[in-house]
């Protein structure tokens, strides 16, 4: 048995086939025409799914997920995501149900990156047998999923988890979703080289002003990347101490290209939250790194095909 996974991005189309310990044992990609029509967008996926089509394995599929970019609407099934402008409202789910390969009965399951990555952390990572998680992805910008009851948690639209878009400063500034002071505003990649700018780091020459360059002058001491590394956890922390409160966690999972900084990350992300989150049930709850990297997209997105071919049809809430 194999579950199909497809993972939708900015500048990549993959898709693999997933066996049941949830090793990748098949994989195509292609490069996201990005800026082209959503029918040659749709070539790209049909083309990943014709290559896995191809490989004997695909005899055995059991189900079939997609994970994508968001915004998503799982209940709808379909895509808009951001960094795709060809695609809105695109009905992915039917057109990859009605590719010829994909056998009568598997229904594919959508849902966003962030939730994904939940998933595949909550299958064989960091997450592993956790009963109330968030996964977060901190990355170009900040992303999440929730893990609650021991299932992963998408919401009707699939998009539960968003805490890239909690408000952590009420005057601050304005996001680009239309609310004020997210904590995206504070933590994501472009935030953080931004703020590290204004706080007096120049990027070593030659190199650009990105998080990876903040993190390594971080690593180095530099007092106005450490200071942009603290303002992200800060705000972070907020977020986690809000989320803790709200449903109890006992588990924070954080993954994406900014957490590879490590410590000047993590250690400003504990330590704020230890002063946020004090309640008895809220305090001390752990925050570690992801367990996977490169694959989570597809990890996850085979694990959302298996729990709706577990669950059965209808099952959309839970994961
Ligand atoms: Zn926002």
């Amino acid at each position: 048995m194999v579950y199909g996974a497809l993972d939708i991005g900015g500048t990549k189309i993959a898709g693999a086939l997933v066996d049941t310990e949830g090793r990748v044992v098949a994989r195509s990609q292609r490069p996201t025409p990005a800026r082209d029509s959503a029918e040659a967008l749709m070539a790209a996926v049909t083309s990943v799914l014709d290559e896995l089509a191809d490989r004997p394995e695909w005899a055995a599929l059991a189900c079939l997920g997609i994970g994508s970019a968001g915004p998503v609407n799982t209940f709808a099934g379909t895509v808009s995501p951001v960094n795709i402008p060809a695609w809105r409202s695109f009905p992915l789910v039917e057109r990859v149900r009605s590719h010829p390969a994909v056998p009568a009965g598997i229904e594919p399951v959508l849902i966003g990156d962030a939730v994904a990555m939940t998933a595949a952390e909550h299958w064989i990572g960091a997450a592993r047998n956790a009963a109330n998680a968030l996964c977060m992805v901190v990355s170009t910008g900040v992303g999440g999923g929730l893990v609650l009851g021991g299932a992963v948690h998408a919401g009707t639209t699939g998009n539960a988890g968003h805490i890239g878009h909690i408000t952590v400063d009420q005057n601050g500034p304005v996001c680009p979703c239309g609310a004020r002071g997210c904590v995206e505003r504070y933590a994501s990649g472009t935030a953080i080289a931004a703020h590290a700018l204004e706080s007096g780091w120049t990027p070593p020459a030659g190199l650009p002003a990105t998080a990876r360059e903040v993190g390594t002058s971080a690593r180095a001491g530099d007092p106005g990347a450490l200071a942009a590394f603290d303002r992200a956890g800060r705000a972070l922390a907020a977020a986690v101490a809000a989320t803790a409160a709200l449903v109890e966690l006992d588990l924070v999972v954080v993954g994406g290209g900014v957490s590879q900084a490590g410590d000047v990350l993590f250690a400003p992300l504990r330590r704020h939250l230890a002063s946020y989150a004090v309640l008895d049930f809220t305090r001390d709850v752990p925050v570690v790194p992801a367990a996977l990297a490169l694959d989570a997209g597809l990890i996850g997105a085979a694990a959302a095909g298996l729990s709706r071919a577990g669950a059965g049809a209808g099952s959309r809430a839970t994961l």
